[in-house]
């Protein structure tokens, strides 16, 4: 294994902090969709000072790398 493959780590989104860039305060995981390339997890502000459809944040992650979702796959599936 040579230093460029042990650079290609996975990415667990527990372990990124999303803040918002109005309100200042850290945005809170509120949704997951499973993409064929791309999983896309949606952040949201969960206070009285931002819209939250307005302000909304969506990280894409390249499944290949996306641990946390390889761990779980169904999270968030099924429910509304
Ligand atoms: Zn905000």
């Amino acid at each position: 294994m040579g230093a460029e493959e042990y650079l290609m780590q996975t990415i667990n989104i527990r372990n990124i902090s999303i803040k918002c860039g109005h309100c200042q305060t850290y945005q809170t995981l509120s949704g997951f969709e499973q993409g064929d390339e791309r999983n896309i997890y949606t952040y949201e502000c969960e206070n009285d000072s931002c819209d939250p459809s307005m302000t909304r944040t969506l990280v894409e992650v390249p499944v290949d790398l996306d641990e946390f979702a390889q761990r779980d796959p169904q999270w968030r599936h099924g429910s509304s």
